[in-house]
């Protein structure tokens, strides 16, 4: 299996340079070159397989220059115990139709660890793999859940550094405490004066700097990135979705090749797209609805066939769906339009020279045929979070629960009683402000700080507070560096000399 760019002006690559490489030269995406099919004999041996094995499966069809032995040992090495609490994708049942896959059991409590753990494994392998002699620098602007996970995953990783930057009053308080106690010889954490479109904007400069990069290459240091367009942090995600099927076959809740429904909370476009690449190979899906929040760019395209990032962007409850771009949408474009790069150059040209593109009716109606989606409003995922808890005594935080209210859209909207997994993107306990505020009202959370919060959270509903986020207010500060964006390159030297 080799990959190829969206945009069809690069070569083909190994799966372990698109890996170290994350974005392919002609600014495309790397995708894979060839269909991949799962067919229902092999999925009857899937079903019985447990999470590490069933993951070495799906990971070898598209890792093509890895040995077995390389995907054994990233397998073993990201989803050991120790590194998830428990197992790393556990499947609640709520209701007769409703199920919930929970993907928050890792180090930081949010689903990107599922594959931010596995990311650094891959990365260790393709650098064999490639020859690739260089320290592999991974640099990273955070919106919050990001910059956490990509430490907890790098951390102490020979030959790879990692430094991440986040806005310093762009963040909430426990995600920055998180960041800032991170352990690890290797790890580099700085915030910038700014919000987190100020620290994108340095972290792309720096990419996008000829000279910088020449300097470094002299020093024997190449960047690289961990962001979700990296086709090596889509691959884990395709696992789960096959997994939760699979569970709920076990479980008789759904006999073999019964179709359900997947309701997926969404920013960048990566958790979603890793469903439609499950359904795409062979998993029987009905319906992939993708939820958005009130920066409802994607349930808008859906409405008006027109991608449009004229609007003002809002900052809600659910952050990590704040996104105008998402990026990994390139690689349904793609798809949908049977492969054909000129239209998809042609439409990311326009996103680029005009912020909209519409898309061709063939295009559209071929996505039609996976999607439904709508948004949530902030009132209406508050709602849900306090309907959820009432009803089922489940706690859910803001990003499921957009995922939950536009999954009720669906239903009223279609009748649809088919089966659904919503997917679940983070512990509660790591919104604990909004989710209390929602349950217990204003009044019950005015005046008392994220960590008093909690403490109340855990209290009320007997539910404990997850490992990663106990007493980190109590844990020592490593990181204290603190830049303009304009000193950003300069920040990166400093990281990079003082070892
Ligand atoms: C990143 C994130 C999302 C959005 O996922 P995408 O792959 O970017 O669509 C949703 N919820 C949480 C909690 C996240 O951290």
């Amino acid at each position: 299996m080799k990959y190829r760019s969206t945009r069809g002006n690069s070569s083909y690559v190994e799966f372990s340079e698109a890996v170290i490489e994350g974005i392919s030269p002609d600014g495309g995406l790397y995708v894979p070159a060839e269909k991949v099919t799962f067919t229902d004999e092999e999925q009857m041996i899937m079903s019985t397989l447990s999470y590490g094995e069933l993951a070495k499966r799906i990971i070898r069809r598209y890792a093509g220059d890895f040995t077995d032995e390389q995907i054994d040992e990233c397998v073993k090495n990201a989803y050991c115990p120790g590194r998830f609490y428990g197992h790393p994708a556990p499947v609640k049942t709520l209701s007769d139709t409703l199920n919930i896959l929970e993907l928050w059991h890792g180090p930081t409590a949010a689903f990107k660890d599922l594959a931010l753990q596995i990311l650094p494994e891959f990365m260790k392998k393709s650098l064999e793999n490639t020859g690739v002699k260089e320290k592999i620098v991974i640099l990273t602007a955070t919106s919050g859940d990001t910059g956490k996970a990509a430490l907890e995953g790098f951390k102490n990783a020979n030959g790879i550094d990692v430094i991440v930057f986040y806005p310093k009053d762009g963040v909430s308080r426990m995600q920055e405490l998180q960041m800032v106690t991170q352990e690890g010889s290797n790890v580099h954490v700085a915030a910038v004066i700014g919000n987190f479109d100020d620290a994108q904007t340095g972290v792309k400069k720096i990419f996008g700097d000829a000279d910088y990069n020449a300097k470094l290459a002299a020093q024997g240091i190449r960047l690289s990135s961990a962001n979700s367009i990296n086709f090596g942090r889509l691959l884990p995600q395709i696992v789960y979705y096959f997994h939760a099927y699979y569970e709920l076959v076990r479980r008789g809740e759904i006999s073999f090749g019964e179709k359900i429904n997947f309701t997926v909370p969404t920013g960048n476009f990566g958790n979603i797209l890793a469903c439609y690449y499950a359904a795409k190979s062979g998993l029987p899906v009905n319906r992939i609805i993708c939820a958005s929040n009130d920066n409802k760019v994607l349930a808008d395209f859906f409405a008006t066939k027109t991608y449009d990032t004229h609007r003002e962007f809002l900052t809600t409850i659910s952050p990590a769906m704040d996104i105008l771009i998402s990026s990994n949408f390139e690689r349904l474009l793609f798809d949908a339009s049977g492969r054909a790069s000129t239209a998809v150059v042609n439409m990311m040209n326009s996103l680029r020279e005009n912020g909209s593109y519409e898309v061709e009716s063939d295009i559209f109606d071929n996505i039609s045929d996976y999607f439904w989606s709508s948004y949530a409003t902030e009132e209406e995922t508050k709602e849900t979070i306090k309907n959820v808890y009432n009803e089922f005594g489940y706690l859910v935080d803001p990003h499921t629960a957009v995922g939950l209210t536009v999954y009720d859209k669906y239903v009223i909207s279609s009748g649809d009683t088919t089966k659904t997994v919503a997917v679940s993107t983070a512990s509660p306990f790591k919104f604990n402000a909004s989710v209390a505020e929602a349950i217990f009202g204003k009044e019950n959370v005015e005046g008392k700080n994220e960590f008093e919060i909690l403490d109340l959270l855990s209290e009320k509903t007997g539910l404990p507070v997850p490992e990663p986020l106990r007493d980190i207010d109590k844990k020592e500060i490593l990181h204290k560096t603190v830049c303009r964006p304009e000193d950003m390159p300069e920040t990166v030297g400093g990281f990079l000399c003082s070892k």
